[in-house]
C-alpha cells in the first residue's frame, strides 16, 4: 500500500478509535516508514508502537510496504492503539521491577517478559474484539472463534507433523 493511501486511512479511524478506546488524551504521532532493525518476530514488521505512559505520547509507525489492505492497516492501528491502552499497566510494572535491578543480564531478561505480557495482553483483547462479547450474541461469536481455533490448532498440529518426517 502506498504511504498517501495508508495515511489518509488511518487519519479517518484514528480519532474515533482514540475515544473508543478511553486514550483521546494522549499525544500520538503516526510515522509512515520503514521498521528495521532487530525485533522479536521473524520477517518484516508492519507496525510498532513506542508509548511513554508518563507524558502520555506515543508513537506508532507504520510501515506501509508490508501492508496489503485497509482491512489490514486497521487491524495493525487497532494493535498498535492497544498497546497505548495498556501502557499505564506495564509502565507501572516496569517501574516498579527496574528499579531494582542493577544487572544488564537481569534487565534484559525483564526486557523480554515485558514485552511478552505487553503483547499476550494486547492479543487477548484483539480476539475480543474479532469475535466479540456481546452477550445476547455471545453463543454465536463462541461457535465461530472455537471453530477457527480447531482449525488453527488442527492445522498447526499437521504442519508439526509433516516436518518431523
Ligand atoms: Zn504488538
Amino acid at each position: 500500500m502506498d504511504i498517501s493511501k495508508a495515511r489518509a486511512i488511518v487519519e479517518d479511524n484514528i480519532q474515533a478509535a482514540m475515544w473508543l478506546l478511553n486514550i483521546q488524551q494522549w499525544k500520538i504521532h503516526v510515522e509512515y516508514r520503514d521498521i528495521s532493525g532487530p525485533n522479536d518476530f521473524d520477517g518484516a514488521v508492519a507496525g510498532q508502537c513506542l508509548a511513554n505512559e508518563g507524558y502520555k505520547e506515543a508513537t506508532i509507525i507504520i510501515n506501509a510496504q508490508e501492508i496489503s489492505d485497509e482491512e489490514q492497516l486497521l487491524n495493525i492501528l487497532r494493535h498498535e492503539l492497544l498497546h497505548v491502552a495498556v501502557s499505564a499497566c506495564y509502565h507501572t510494572f516496569r517501574k516498579a521491577c527496574f528499579e531494582h535491578v542493577c544487572d544488564r543480564h537481569a534487565e534484559n531478561a525483564l526486557m523480554v517478559v515485558w514485552t511478552r505480557c505487553d503483547e499476550d495482553a494486547v492479543r487477548q483483547l484483539e480476539d475480543v474484539f474479532t469475535h466479540g462479547l456481546n452477550f445476547p450474541n455471545a453463543k454465536a461469536a463462541f461457535d465461530k472463534a472455537r471453530a477457527e481455533r480447531e482449525d488453527y490448532f488442527t492445522s498447526s498440529t499437521k504442519k508439526k507433523k509433516k516436518k518431523k518426517q
